[in-house]
């Protein structure tokens, strides 16, 4: 313990389920909302507040187990607090939902500590970079060929010259659909696409060929993130288009087996699944280790911190159904400024401020 006088006094948890502003589809499901697991950490007259993408169910996890191990605890004991969060969730399912339960608390954990020291997260984390590179992605496989050419040109429009579309849930239309964005991009923004592991090993080396016509740089789990012999023959073929995978990790045993085995040029993390900003620093750790770059995974305004602070940042997924939730929950959200987002560290912790009247008709648990 560090033996400061501050103690946890309250947590609580909120999930809100949002509907899509249009039907969506990658590779392997279809969805048409997407919910939000929000935490927070009272501390005197101070709040932290962390989130997560998941079930509703999370939010129950973190009334309890998770809360149990909260109260009372000093808030600057982050790896201390987090051991013992991993432990309280071992017979529960761990990794899974309990895993992104802890992740919502552990991001409201930084954005505390980071308020009763009356600094950024950004600056507690420490500083590798001031501007975080982002990529515009979407480009879901239910849209027309009309809106997947507005949404990415949509992008490179606003000066997120990188972007990524999905494919993969009809095979047989791919090239088309890859080829049509290509034309509405223009012919020099680097386009990248994400199977998320819809494809057969041989699938995936026919139209990889394809999608190079294209010049496509990026080919996301050509196959399933779980066949890491698969993805290691796909990148052993490519030698113009880098594999990337890593989006399901949960932990660090995960990553590095991933990476002993050769499977991606770049390693994918997303702190909402892995344990939050302790969790994503970790598995960064585990890919410096290997010599390979990263890419943060959703949840842009929030990864936007973590990202700052780590080495080997490709960059990060400004994710459009993450984007727009997070722009419709909170404000003083980092901006967006020529190609990266730009944290405000004037702003103590994650600088967010929750629009409770504007999102109450989207809470679904409590
Ligand atoms: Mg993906």
């Amino acid at each position: 313990m560090t033996g400061t006088t501050a103690r946890i006094d309250r947590v609580d948890a909120t999930a809100y389920t949002v509907p899509t502003d249009a039907p969506e589809a990658d590779g392997t499901i279809s969805w048409d909302s997407t919910t939000i697991v929000i935490a927070t950490l009272r501390c005197d007259d101070y709040q932290g507040l962390g989130y997560t993408y998941t079930h509703a169910a999370a939010a129950s996890l973190i009334a309890k187990p998770l809360s149990n191990v909260l109260n009372g605890a000093d808030p600057m004991d982050i790896p201390q607090l987090w051991e013992a969060m991993r432990r309280s969730l071992r017979n529960i399912g761990c990794p899974g939902v309990g895993w992104m339960a802890m992740s919502a608390v552990d991001h409201a954990l930084w954005d505390l500590k980071a308020k009763l020291l009356g600094v950024s997260v950004t600056t507690l984390l420490g500083c590798a970079r001031e501007r975080v590179p982002v990529y515009g992605s979407g480009g879901f496989t239910s849209y027309t060929i009309d809106q997947l050419q507005t949404q990415l040109a949509g992008y490179v429009e606003q000066g997120i010259a990188r972007v990524k579309m999905k494919v993969g849930t009809h095979p047989d239309q791919d090239a088309r659909r890859v080829f049509a964005a290509r034309e509405a991009i223009g012919e020099h923004a680097p386009l990248m696409v994400d199977a998320n592991g819809a494809y057969t090993r041989k699938q995936a080396l026919t139209l990889a060929d394809t999608f190079a016509e294209c010049n496509v740089d990026w080919f996301e789990e050509p196959v399933s993130s779980d066949d890491l012999q698969g993805l290691a023959l796909v990148r052993n073929h490519l030698r113009h288009m880098d594999v990337a995978a890593g989006e399901y990790g949960w932990d660090t045993w995960y990553f590095n087996r991933m990476l002993d085995a050769g499977a991606v040029d770049v390693l994918q993390i997303d702190g909402t699944r892995c344990g939050g900003f302790t969790g994503f620093m970790q598995a960064a750790s585990v890919a410096q280790a290997h010599g390979i770059p990263i890419s943060a995974h959703c949840a842009p305004h929030l990864h936007a911190h973590v990202c700052c602070a780590v080495p080997g940042l490709r960059h990060l997924e400004y994710f459009h159904d993450h984007a727009r939730i997070e722009s419709m929950f909170f404000d003083g959200l980092p901006q967006l400024r020529k190609g990266a987002l730009v944290v405000d560290v004037d702003r103590a912790g994650l600088g967010l401020i929750l629009k409770k009247q504007d999102i109450e008709e989207y809470r679904v648990a409590s």
